[in-house]
């Protein structure tokens, strides 16, 4: 199925005309489909003649090994085939549409030609070891030079792996930024879809993959409509490239995990917050968005008229709490106690994303309580991920010359 049925208004009729050539792309990896059947046929080719051999007592153990290994290689370049035929078409020709679908690969979800090349690469790197050790194995019969240089090849093959991962991501960031909504593949949203409610600072692109979608975003009480694809991930000070689409399947949901953003003023936590919020609600989640002073005033409350524990209960209806800018005002004793109520409530029931502009170690300065602050951050981190941003704020950066110079160093230090 095409990307899209209907062409963008901006697209020529010969841009048209030779985006359309990619389909003759399409019949290739259907001659790779039938290179897998080749492989499944000497895969169970290989296995018959090891039964037989094994069976009729002709088979040592190094013969043994030595034909395992080369199912294990027959395997590995059916996988490597497998994530051509899929990662290739997926990039090159048309989205599969396999959103959701139980059996989808991690990778694919977020699947550009440079992921694409760090796993050719390192399915390679998997071949070329089963390779080396098959030589290994059966060292009285390799000759010498064949050694050695089985062992080149495989140490270029790890080197060109490395240096393609490495490269990988930079060229992601690039990429992402180049194309924002290029990410996530999404169908096309109904005309009736497509009229924005009023207020709203950004234009949701994003379809409903629920119905109700959009009442649970209203309901959710976000400040502003922030979405994903408009999060430049550049500051994002995360171990692994892809952290930022891998949060956005909101998978932490279902395993009632939390949520930590830290990072200093106009970083995008607050962003990223509502973001992965409006992708919950789209997964059918229902959300509630706060900031922390709401938080606290929304417990006080309660707990004056005697029904704290209602409200928390009440809480459990939803999917996701998220409790915005912890830190910036420190919490009077009863709003600490409050909110440890609340964290520790929610612990392994819900999950709940926090923001915050101070490091987990530094928030006994807001609780002003060491032990309520440690045993909030112990419920609160024990199932959560913390991700942290920094760089110089959004806010600021937009406004030029020296009125705003030297603000960055103001903010708590990450
Ligand atoms: P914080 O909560 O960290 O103080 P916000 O999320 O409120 O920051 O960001 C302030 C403004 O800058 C918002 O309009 C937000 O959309 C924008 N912004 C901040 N960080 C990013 C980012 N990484 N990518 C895109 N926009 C950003
Ligand atoms: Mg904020």
């Amino acid at each position: 199925m095409p990307r899209s049925a209907t062409p963008p208004s901006n697209m020529t009729t010969l841009g048209c005309a030779l985006f359309a050539t990619r389909w003759l792309q399409a019949p290739l990896y259907f001659g790779l489909v039938a290179a897998q059947g080749v492989y499944v046929y000497k895969f169970f080719n290989e296995l018959w003649h090891l039964i037989h051999h094994v069976i009729s007592g002709q088979a040592d153990e190094t013969y043994v090994m030595l034909a395992v290994l080369k199912l294990v290689d027959v395997v590995m370049i059916a996988n490597l085939l497998i994530m051509v035929i899929v990662g290739g078409y997926e990039t090159f020709v048309s989205r599969i549409g396999l959103q959701g679908h139980r059996d989808q690969p991690e990778w694919l979800s977020h699947v550009n030609s440079n992921v694409l090349k760090v796993k050719l690469a390192t399915a390679i790197v998997g071949i070329s070891s089963v390779h080396l050790l098959q030589m290994f194995v059966d060292v009285h019969h390799t000759p010498r030079h064949d050694l050695l240089w089985g062992t080149v090849i495989h140490m270029a093959f790890i080197v060109s792996a490395a240096i393609l991962a490495y490269m990988s991501g930079p060229m992601a960031a690039h990429e992402a930024k180049a194309h924002p909504l290029r990410e996530e593949p999404r169908a096309q949203v109904p005309a009736q879809r497509s009229a924005e409610p009023k207020g709203r600072e950004e234009p949701e692109p994003e379809p409903e993959a629920e119905t109700g979608a959009e009442e649970r975003i209203e309901a959710a009480g976000f400040p502003a409509r922030k979405v994903l694809e408009t999060f430049d991930e550049s500051h994002l000070r995360a171990p692994e490239p892809q952290v930022i689409a891998r949060l956005g399947k909101v998978d932490f949901i279902a395993r009632k995990a939390n949520l930590v953003l830290l990072g200093g003023p106009g970083t995008g936590k607050t962003h990223l917050a509502v973001a992965l919020g409006v992708r919950a609600c789209q997964a059918g989640h229902q959300v509630l968005f706060a900031t922390a002073a709401e938080w606290g005033v929304r417990l006080a409350d309660a707990k004056a008229a005697g029904r704290l524990r209602k409200e928390l209960a009440r809480l459990d209806a939803y999917a996701v709490l998220i409790v915005d800018e912890i830190g910036y005002v420190p919490f009077e004793p009863e709003v600490a106690r409050l909110f440890f109520q609340l964290v520790s409530h929610r612990y392994e029931r819900g999950s709940v994303i926090v923001t915050g502009n101070r490091p987990l170690g530094r928030w006994d300065e807001v609780f002003g309580d060491r032990a309520m602050a440690s045993a909030t951050v112990d419920r609160l981190a024990h199932h959560a991920e913390v991700v942290t941003l920094d760089g110089e704020s959004y806010r600021t950066r937009r406004l030029e010359g020296a009125a705003v110079a030297g603000w960055g160093g103001s903010g708590p230090a990450f």
